[in-house]
């Protein structure tokens, strides 16, 4: 039997769904090794009965956080999709300023009080909810990722991320340094896998990506420091994607 594949969406902009979508005539050769039964953004069908769960967005109420722990208990192995769900994503950004005050300033004097709708607190990454077995990075995936990805863990083998920077697709690219040009880049602290596509269209990797298992801050920070990268700046980037990373 085939394993059966469902997807939920929590905050995000769906573009990590819409990749999925947008796998073209890879999506035939995942459908004949998985059966995809849950899916809003592509079927009307859905069912509580999966073993994978995909997982797209952040979890930013108490009413999503239940649905996820619900999902978690029904699959077998759950993969935290995109950067929303694997880090906040953008979404984190919110979580400098109180919530009360983010509340007043999306809804004004709106009577939300007791609304489970209007419910939020402040934005956690999947993991902070529940355990991921599985992360897919990237604001959006990158889709030939996915496809290899999921295809190695319907097949029950353990699905491995690059473990050096974006620095090094780069340079296989041939790519000039944006420092060089007076572009400030997060490459050599991020995960890679993306064929470093933002450097090699002449602009500076912003980490959607995530953090390297063992980032070489300080190595970073004087990279940065001496292309006059202030540490204003430095810190505006690197919350972008990975807002209050533990140890960071
Ligand atoms: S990671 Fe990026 S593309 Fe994916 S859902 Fe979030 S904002 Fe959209
Ligand atoms: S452009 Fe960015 S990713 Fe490329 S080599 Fe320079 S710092 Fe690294
Ligand atoms: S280069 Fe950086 S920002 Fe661009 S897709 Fe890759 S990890 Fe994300």
């Amino acid at each position: 039997m085939k394993p059966r594949v469902a997807f939920f969406d929590f905050a995000s902009c769906e573009g990590c769904q819409l990749n999925v979508i947008n796998l073209e005539e890879k999506i035939l050769d995942l459908i004949s090794i998985v059966d995809v039964v849950t899916f809003r953004e592509a079927m009307t069908e859905r069912t509580d009965e999966y073993d994978i769960a995909f997982i797209e967005g952040s979890i930013n109420r108490p009413m999503d956080e239940e649905k996820l722990k619900k999902i978690r208990a029904n699959a077998k192995v759950l993969v935290a999709l995109g950067a929303c769900a694997h880090t906040g994503g953008v979404n984190k950004l919110r979580n400098q300023w109180p919530v009360e005050n983010v509340k007043k300033e999306v809804y004004g004097d709106a009577d939300i009080e007791g609304n489970p709708l209007f419910d939020a607190f402040q934005t956690k990454a999947v993991d902070e909810c529940v355990k991921v077995d599985f992360y897919i990075p990237g604001c959006p995936i990158d889709r030939n990722e996915f496809a290899r990805m999921v295809t190695q863990i319907a097949m029950g083998r353990t699905p491995k991320l690059p473990t050096y920077p974006v620095c090094v697709e780069c340079k296989k690219n041939e790519n000039i340094c944006v420092f060089e040009y007076g572009e400030f880049c997060l490459g050599p602290i991020t995960r890679a896998g993306c064929d470093a596509i933002c450097p090699t269209n002449g602009e500076g990797c912003d980490g959607c990506r995530g953090y390297l298992d063992d980032p070489k801050m300080n190595a970073a920070k004087d990279v940065m420091l001496k292309y006059g990268i202030t540490l204003d700046m430095m810190m505006k980037k690197l919350n972008m994607y990975n807002y209050k990373k533990e140890g960071y």
